[in-house]
């Protein structure tokens, strides 16, 4: 492969600002802003300037690498869409206001694809009619659109985005166990060689569907994902997959249940002061409305509902908080004072910690009034049990009950079972062993590429600037001409060299610049290696730093050379 010419700054397609940009909130933005690799074009959509786009193409070569690598075949397929296939599926629809959806001439919709399951899905349909066909994976590096609610984080969550999606189709479950595993042994190679700090969670499948799936979580502040660890056992899992198995404890020896008058107590605050009991012993309910039905969610009196949950437990029906106008319509639900116990025709799902033989305080159904003893299994029944609650740091570990910690993350990666739905609602069948029709089981597998770039920069970071690990930054080496003609051409000539060895050189000639500059802008745009032709050029020597520990030496330019090529 022919040498990277050596790329001078005094060209360079990209200014350093002094400045955090105004409207960044996360560190990864405005390193990234600041140092010249990506400007904002609209809301969360980003333009990638020569170095940006260096480091998101050196992400790229090692996923793509890793992909290869497991016998997965490129494609590329649009990311215009037609409505049709995501129709067959429900998708259109469910994907809510996440999707880009658009029209042609000729009013025939459209949509821009998030994520590409019903396409890659009748692609096969279309290539694949027997066994001898699959398994197969497949992926791309892809463009994705996403009209994401808040595009606040720069780059880690654009509405426009770089995605690896790959796809797997196997006949049986366990070729889908075989294809999930080499993805995730493949994940593990990608992560580390891009020099990521990440744990690997349990996740739920939200609106993908399907059945196994896990997470590829980088910690750092500035994600928007919250993962609990345990410190005892390998328990990991995002908070949204946090799942707790029923206790049934013995309730037989709780007295009848009894009505107590509580007035002026609708809150659990309120309820728990006037009785002087703590709020885990009493029973909340929370009224939500899916598909226009009533339905009531109990949690513990001192625990909070994630509506993620509850929305992920219906999905894909909608879920809403009730109105003013249900309770006028619905005169048996005395807003404050709602129990499970006698309600009628309302739906109840419960948290775990509700389990069958637990004894609450709860409303009554009656106004000011609360009932105690109320039992659950024999005072009232539950139809589903949910985990609804928020996790809270402390909580017990579902696997061995030490204390969970919580830490927040980006995701970087998530590998799903998907399983049949979508061979389902696309009829992708082929002939089987024996002669017969045989419907295919799918994964789906996605990496965050140009999130990558962000949650590199995130974990990388130093109060310098960006600090890039060697196989993704945009140059091996970041030679700096401290100003002097003489000095520049010491540069110019070390970073010949260097170049003709086969490293990427970055050389900061640029004139008019003071070194002070130049030696802040090396900081900040975080190669590993710097290279300084400064005080002592007139006799040969260079100064070599580490990016880093700060560590320096003085070298000679061959010495220089050696060490950077060893
Ligand atoms: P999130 O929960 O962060 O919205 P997701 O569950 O919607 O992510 P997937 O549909 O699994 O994400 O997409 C695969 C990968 O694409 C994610 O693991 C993530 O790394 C990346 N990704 C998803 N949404 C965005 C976005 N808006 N900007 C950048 N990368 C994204
Ligand atoms: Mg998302």
């Amino acid at each position: 492969m022919a040498n990277a010419p050596v790329q001078r700054m005094s060209q360079l397609m990209a200014k350093t600002l002094r400045d955090d940009p105004a409207d960044a909130e996360v560190l990864s933005h405005k390193l990234l802003v600041r140092a010249g690799y990506v400007r904002r074009t609209a809301a969360g959509i980003w333009t990638w300037l020569p170095l940006g786009k260096k480091v998101l193409a050196n992400v790229e070569r090692i996923v793509r690498e890793e992909m290869d690598a497991i016998g997965a075949q490129e494609v590329l397929l649009p990311a215009l869409l037609p409505r049709e296939p995501y129709e067959a599926t429900g998708r259109w629809d469910e994907y809510g206001a996440e999707l880009f959806r658009l029209q042609d001439r000729k009013g025939g919709d459209y949509l821009l694809g998030p994520t590409h399951e019903e396409i890659f899905t009748l692609l096969v349909k279309d290539q694949a009619s027997s066994y001898k066909d699959l398994p197969v994976i497949l992926y791309q590096i892809q463009t994705k659109f996403r009209d994401e609610a808040r595009p606040r984080a720069g780059i880690l969550r654009g509405r426009e985005f770089l995605m690896k999606d790959s796809y797997s189709f196997d006949l049986e479950d366990e070729g889908l166990a075989q294809s999930y595993a080499l993805h995730r042994a493949a994940y593990q190679k990608i992560f580390e060689r891009l020099g990521l700090d990440y744990r690997i969670v349990a996740a739920t499948a939200g609106a993908m569907g399907g059945s196994k799936s896990e997470e590829f979580l980088a910690p750092a502040e500035a994600g928007e994902d919250t993962f609990a660890d345990c410190p005892n056992c390998d328990f990991a899992a995002n908070t949204e997959a946090v799942a707790y198995d029923l206790k049934p404890v013995d309730g037989s020896a709780v007295p009848a249940a009894e009505d107590i008058p509580t007035p002026g107590t609708p809150t659990i605050e309120t309820l728990a002061a006037s009785l002087g009991v703590p709020a885990s012993a009493t029973l909340k309910n929370l009224l939500v409305k899916v598909a226009g039905e009533i339905v009531a969610v109990g949690v513990p009196g001192d625990r909070e509902v994630d509506m993620g949950k509850v929305e992920a437990h219906f999905a894909p029906a909608a879920v809403e908080l009730v109105t003013e106008a249900d309770f006028a319509a619905r005169p048996d639900l005395v807003r404050g004072y709602v129990g499970p116990q006698g309600l009628d025709k309302v739906t109840y799902i419960a948290d775990p910690r509700v389990a069958p033989g637990t004894a609450w305080i709860t409303g009554a159904n009656k106004a000011d009034t609360h009932a105690k003893n109320v039992v659950a299994g024999r005072d009232f029944e539950v139809d589903a049990y949910v985990d609804v609650v928020v996790v809270q740091e402390g909580d017990p570990c579902p696997r061995c009950g030490t204390g969970l910690r919580l830490d927040r993350a980006i995701e970087i990666g998530h590998i799903f079972q998907l399983g049949r739905k979508y061979a389902d609602a696309l009829k992708l069948d082929v002939l089987g062993r024996e002669g017969k029709p045989v419907r295919v089981t799918m994964g789906s597998y996605g990496v965050g590429v140009s999130r990558a770039v962000a949650a590199l920069a995130e974990q990388t970071a130093d109060d310098k600037g960006l600090c890039w690990p060697a196989e993704v930054a945009p140059a091996d080496v970041h030679v700096v001409a401290a100003g002097k003609a003489l000095q520049t051409e010491l540069a110019l000539d070390v970073s010949e060299k260097l170049s003709a060895a086969g490293l990427r050189v970055l050389v900061d000639d640029r004139a008019g610049v003071s070194p002070g500059v130049k030696f802040t802008d090396s900081e900040l745009i975080g190669v590993p290696r710097i290279l300084v032709a400064g005080r002592r050029a007139a006799e040969g020597i260079v100064e070599l730093k580490d990016r880093r520990t700060g560590e320096r030496e003085e070298l000679t330019v061959e010495e220089a050379v050696t060490r950077l090529t060893a």
